[in-house]
């Protein structure tokens, strides 16, 4: 009678691998609104970019993961390469 025994190895690693499915559970849902946040509090290095700044200038292309103030204020900044200004384009949907 071993299956009531948590010590068994093989308990253990049920246990891990149920946890590992209750974590992907939890950060992977079908909703991808969830998702979104999630991915963009702490995972934004994994994710594609949400927003680009895109000079109108030289058409040169910036990615931004958060709405940062240059994403928000983006007539505030100007191009490195030509000194254009940025337009916003959002890629979060
Ligand atoms: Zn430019």
């Amino acid at each position: 009678m071993t299956d009531d025994t948590p010590e068994t190895p093989t308990t253990l690693l049920d246990r891990a691998q149920q946890h590992a499915t209750n974590i992907a559970a939890e950060y992977f849902p079908d909703l991808p609104v969830k998702a979104t946040e999630w991915e963009v509090q702490h995972c934004e290095r994994f994710t594609a970019p949400k927003w680009w700044l895109v000079c109108k200038g030289c058409g040169g292309r910036s990615a931004r993961y958060r709405r940062s103030k240059t994403v928000r204020n983006p007539e505030q900044y100007c191009c490195s390469e030509c000194g254009g200004s940025f337009r916003v384009e959002d890629d979060s949907h």
